[in-house]
């Protein structure tokens, strides 16, 4: 009965009172290696690695049985074979990965509206407000063990999961949780759940921070969230701030479910007038590698097709398509094979008027399938640390604190000065597509 005497009854109509957050993030074990064992039930409970098998290759996944005896993933598989003889060599099937990844995902979406995939065999899923008011926790406990045993019984996958008040509790408490198991962090102890795990563990530590952090004796996330937070401030930043929150628990960050996540990122820009030399369409090509390799980063994702965009002055509108061996994120790498399209195009079609230039990353995959299967990917790593460093700093200064030098070998007396002029003006709609 919402009336009485003409006057609402406080509560009834208004926004329910706010919720606390509650995440789970649910983590499929050993996925490469848990998918082989579905597709050769032989391969249970033996030492398994997948990865190329040549005396370059790298292992992408290598099971518990095999990591007793130092095996890990990204190890070069010459080296895992001479610490696990016995270990059986499986290349990957990167369709059945896929598919169970898509498996997964959809079983998530049962429980809840609000889930984001992390890669292919993580996902973050929102479980605010499930259960009953007041029994706050066992809704969310049934949800995901419920999902999880979906996901045992039908894809025959083993799963780790946690939930907890933030994404980056529930991330910590899923590796905790492995392997095939569940941790619920009641609401709020997630402090508390964090204070003995090791820095490291935490996402937004990487090894360099890690290091300076135990220098200063700092070893435990615990340990992490008494520091002063100015020192942090002062020492790393704005990560340095990120990382305090965290450490107490604290992550604003929300699961951004709801899309699914787009199947290409793209630039494009029109120009004023049209432009005519290799020179200034290099140039623009640059820069949305420059552009869609932040946001491929971003989003932890790597790209296998490149596609080229070009609008020629009479508005015939050509692209061109190239897909790549391994693939990227590397701003560098998608810049090279634009501009291998453009040589491509102007081999063929000679010089003429350009007013559109565009470059689209799709084929796109999870974080995880660039753990490298030859020794190429070493070069390719040195070259996403450097990525990933610009994109620290321009986080930190914006865009115009940085530019990048010239190509090793490459033409240093084009490379540079390319990154610093800006486009001509936009004359059309651009952006995104
Ligand atoms: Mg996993």
């Amino acid at each position: 009965m919402p009336e009485r005497g003409g006057r609402r009854i406080a509560g009834a109509g208004r926004a329910p009172p706010r919720l606390r957050r509650r995440v789970a993030h649910v983590d499929l074990d050993t996925f490469f290696v848990s998918v082989e064992r579905v597709r050769d039930p032989s391969l249970a409970g033996r030492p398994v690695l997948v990865g190329g098998a040549g005396g370059r290759g790298v292992v992408a996944s290598a099971s518990y049985e095999s990591r007793r005896y130092g095996c890990r993933s990204a190890q070069p598989m010459a080296q895992a074979l001479r610490l696990c003889p016995d270990a059986i060599v499986v290349p990957p099937h990167f369709d059945l990965y896929r598919e169970a990844s898509e498996a997964f995902h959809d079983i998530l979406r049962g429980c809840s509206p609000l889930v984001e995939p992390a890669g292919l065999d993580e996902a973050y899923v929102d479980l605010t407000g499930i259960g009953a008011p007041g029994a706050e926790g066992s809704g969310e406990r049934r949800a995901i063990a419920e999902a999880c045993g979906r996901i045992r019984d039908e894809l025959r996958l083993p799963v780790s999961a946690c939930v907890a008040g933030s994404r980056t509790t529930a991330k910590v408490g899923s590796d905790r949780a492995k392997p095939d198991g569940l941790i619920v962090v009641e609401p709020g102890d997630d402090a508390a759940f964090l204070a003995p795990v090791a820095v490291r563990e935490l996402p937004m530590v990487g090894p360099r921070m890690a290091e300076e952090l135990a220098a200063s004796g700092v070893r435990t996330i615990g340990e992490l969230a008494a520091l002063d937070r100015r020192w942090l401030q002062v020492r790393f930043g704005r990560v340095g701030a990120a990382v305090h929150d965290r450490a107490r628990g604290l992550d604003p960050a929300p699961v951004r479910g709801g899309r699914r996540p787009a199947r290409s990122v793209s630039r494009e820009v029109t120009f004023g007038t049209d432009l005519l030399d290799r020179a200034a369409l290099t140039r623009a090509i640059a820069q949305h590698a420059e552009r869609v390799g932040r946001d491929l980063r971003a989003d932890g994702r790597r790209a296998r097709t490149i596609t080229l965009k070009l609008r020629w002055s009479d508005f015939q509108t050509l692209t061109r398509s190239h897909t790549l061996e391994r693939p990227t994120h590397s701003t560098r790498v998608l810049a090279a094979a634009g501009e291998r399209l453009l040589d491509g195009v102007l081999a063929q079609r000679g010089r003429r008027g350009v007013r559109l230039v565009g470059l689209a990353a799709s084929n796109l995959v999870g974080e995880e399938l660039q753990l490298g299967f030859d020794d190429g990917d070493r070069a390719a790593a040195r070259e996403e640390e450097l990525d990933r460093a610009l994109d620290a700093i321009r986080e930190r200064h914006g865009d115009v604190a940085v530019t990048r030098g010239p190509p090793p070998g490459g033409d240093a007396g084009e490379a540079d000065p390319a990154r610093r002029r800006r486009p001509p003006p936009l004359a059309g709609p651009a952006g995104p597509t």
